[in-house]
């Protein structure tokens, strides 16, 4: 069956772990330096968590790309 390869910049504005946009300034055409990814510390695991072709290749959204807290407890809402 024929890929569709529609919204090649969609796609690339998309973030490969949630599917949410990436926010990312050189999808959308613009210069690097106003990426969000130059003044936020990415996890190193979050990155780990792309597929080997993807990397390099998309960026990843803010949400994703931020070192996380592990949450340890989960929110009980006391049925
Ligand atoms: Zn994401």
């Amino acid at each position: 069956m024929p890929a569709t390869r529609t919204g090649s910049s969609t796609w690339a504005q998309q973030c490969p772990l949630c599917g949410q946009s990436n926010g990312c300034a050189v999808a959308q055409g613009l210069p690097a330096a106003q990426c969000w990814c130059m003044s936020a510390e990415i996890d190193p695991q979050a990155l780990e968590r792309l597929a080997p072709a993807e990397r390099g290749q998309r960026c990843i959204c803010p949400a994703c790309g931020r070192a996380q807290p592990d949450p340890g407890a989960r929110p009980n809402r006391g049925d």
